[in-house]
């Protein structure tokens, strides 16, 4: 859609000053800052923060960040299986209407089982385009569908990152213990 000229709004940019236009204190403050981390990142557990990754991973999420907390980070989805270990999904389709990211794919079929209509039988999320709001998660009716706290996940080729639902099973699976339901 193209912008109308209404639409833009022209900024007055005041002038730097003489010391600004050099940027020399601003460049010495910089340095300042760069030097300061430099020797206090000597000493661990004072502003160093680096980690020897994938030797060292981080096991604790920051916490109380606006309002969340570890259990509340939005890693990679896994799909939940209820009590008889089969797919809690319901094919309800709430998911995939609603990601922002039109990442989540799935094919209803009739379900082989006596309490639901119906079941995924494909079920698929491109992890590479997801954004991690979060929406696929709040709009479940059932639970079916969850943000996890893992998030080192890697793949070679795109196509690994398509996430189908062995895999997003295989997710439940690895972390029901971090993340119980
Ligand atoms: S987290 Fe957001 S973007 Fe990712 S699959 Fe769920 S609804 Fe879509
Ligand atoms: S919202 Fe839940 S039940 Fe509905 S399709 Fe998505 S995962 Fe399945």
């Amino acid at each position: 859609m193209a912008i109308r000229d209404d639409e833009i709004i022209l900024m007055d940019i005041p002038p730097m000053s003489r010391t600004e236009s050099v940027y020399l204190p601003e460049v010495i403050r910089g340095f300042g800052t760069t030097m300061r981390h430099f020797f206090t990142s000597f000493g661990q557990g004072r502003t160093s923060r680096t980690m020897q990754y994938p030797e060292e991973r981080r096991e604790h999420l920051p916490i109380e960040q606006g309002g969340m907390n570890a259990s509340n980070y939005r890693g990679v989805h896994r799909l939940n299986r209820d009590s008889s270990g089969r797919v809690k999904c319901v094919a309800c389709m709430m998911c995939p209407t609603l990601c922002p990211a039109n990442c989540i794919h799935i094919e209803a079929a009739e379900s082989p089982w006596d309490d639901r209509e119906k079941y995924p039988a494909k079920f698929e999320i491109d992890e590479l385009r997801c954004i991690f709001c979060g929406m696929c998660e709040e709009a479940c009716p059932v639970d079916a569908i969850e943000l996890t706290t893992e998030y080192d996940i890697v793949g070679l080729t795109r196509q690994e990152m398509v996430f189908d639902k062995a895999k997003l099973l295989s997710v439940f699976d690895a972390t029901v213990d971090k993340k119980p339901m």
